[in-house]
């Protein structure tokens, strides 16, 4: 692959730091029209940054809506745009961003403290300091503490899907192994993937669950990403500019047994993708407003659908879920309105859980008991669902995995003392 140099303005052949040329390719078309860099990856660690920084650089310069943290290694900018004038951009990017203001020299160390973002060089020993009224700036200010954290726990993940899979890794990104930072990452939280049938779930979870921890980058950078305008066009605009994996994968793709028919899976997509959405711009699952889910399913015409509950539960909780589900419960309480409800929203949680974040699953007991306390799903109900593994959620290791979990609850609810012991059925 040609490299070119890193500093533009030096001509040398021999110039020492030096990165791929950025490679981009349009795809799709009208409001879906979108540009994918295929290496960016490989860019960004030239460069010792993270992929995110860049992509976002990108994405405040051109007013477009970027992806921070995809888990295939697909860096998405909303729009089409000519690799040259991607290029001038990431020429102003390793301006402000990677070049020590004394030497120019490209080695430097970004370092964060007390609202200041500092580029310490390596070379010369300068540190100077980044424009601070620069979008990215603000991005990157919000975004520090997140690190460590994901980190730990995207390897735990991943740890624990290694385990339950025995590591056969598969459908992980697009070819071309990337080596940046968060990428790296990335590439390892794809190693032990579920089953190719179970696979495109899993990667949607993911997804949602990549999108949830990048909540802080939209105090600053809202009006550039998701503004949140609730017109049903502009809803399904919107849901076409998301990434086509996305849009697909949110929703259930079983037959309709029941005549619900009439809503396309797209129609619950929209749903699902539309909380994502909304909860990125207000900063966390947390601060979007029941009224509004609630609102917006309604808008859509899926506000009685037992699937919805399904998208709910993939959508509307994070790691916090004990304490959210009994926040959510007036709403949980609406929407569902029968057993097959209940047991559509007990398939989104196996999916929430055992797919994307198995690091809940010890907590699955605690979930199942705020769900029977909050009178969201019924005895009998869990009972029956606790009572074999199934594969109409997740495939069967992890849906047999969520259900040994979820023994001291059952065992419990076995034992408690009921008024709805007479409706059991097993
Ligand atoms: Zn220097």
């Amino acid at each position: 692959m040609a490299t070119i140099n890193i500093r533009r303005d030096v001509s040398d052949p021999f110039y020492r730091y030096k990165m791929e040329r950025l490679q981009s390719k349009v795809e799709g078309k009208g409001n879906g029209i979108k540009t994918v860099i295929v290496n960016l990856s490989s860019v960004a660690h030239s460069l010792s940054r993270p992929p995110a920084h860049v992509i976002k650089y990108f994405g405040f310069e051109l007013g477009a809506q970027t992806n921070t943290n995809p888990t295939d290694d697909r860096w998405i900018i909303n729009g089409a745009h000519e690799a040259s004038k991607l290029q001038d951009y990431l020429h102003g990017y390793i301006t402000k961003f990677v070049l020590c203001k004394k030497c120019k020299n490209p080695e430097t160390d970004t370092v964060i403290k007390d609202g200041h973002i500092v580029l310490d060089c390596k070379a010369c020993g300068q540190r100077s300091d980044v424009d601070l009224r620069l979008k990215l700036s603000g991005f990157m200010l919000k975004n520090v503490p997140k690190k460590g954290k994901k980190d730990k726990s995207e390897k735990k993940a991943r740890r624990a899907k290694a385990k339950e899979n025995g590591g056969d890794a598969e459908q992980n990104g697009n070819g071309h192994g990337g080596s940046g930072d968060s990428n790296s990452d990335n590439a390892d939280a794809d190693d032990g993937d579920d089953a190719p049938d179970a696979g495109s779930d899993d990667e949607l979870t993911r997804r949602i669950n990549a999108e949830a921890k990048e909540i802080d980058d939209n105090h600053e950078a809202k009006d550039d990403v998701w503004a949140v305008d609730v017109s049903e066009e502009a809803v399904k605009a919107r849901a076409q500019q998301l990434p086509d994996d996305l849009k697909q994968k949110l929703v259930v793709d079983e037959g309709d047994e029941d005549g619900e028919g009439e809503n396309g899976a797209s129609t619950y997509d929209s749903l699902g993708s539309w909380i994502i959405e909304a909860a990125t711009s207000k900063g966390g699952i947390s601060n979007l407003d029941d009224v509004d889910i609630y609102v917006k399913a309604k808008e859509l015409g899926i506000e009685g659908k037992h699937k919805t509950l399904t998208v709910l539960a993939q959508t509307i909780f994070d790691d916090d879920i004990v304490a959210q589900i009994s926040k959510r419960q007036s709403m949980l309480k609406k929407m569902i309105t029968s057993e097959k409800h209940e047991k559509a929203f007990l398939g989104g949680t196996e999916r929430f859980v055992g797919n994307e974040h198995p690091t809940l699953i010890p907590q699955v007991p605690k979930i199942l008991l705020a769900y029977y306390q909050e009178d969201l799903v019924s005895e009998a109900v869990l009972k029956a669902w606790g009572s074999k593994a199934s594969k109409r959620y997740v495939d069967l290791p992890v849906s047999r995995k969520v259900r040994q979990a979820a023994e001291p609850f059952l065992e419990w609810l076995q034992n408690a003392e009921s008024d709805e012991e007479e409706s059991e059925e097993e």
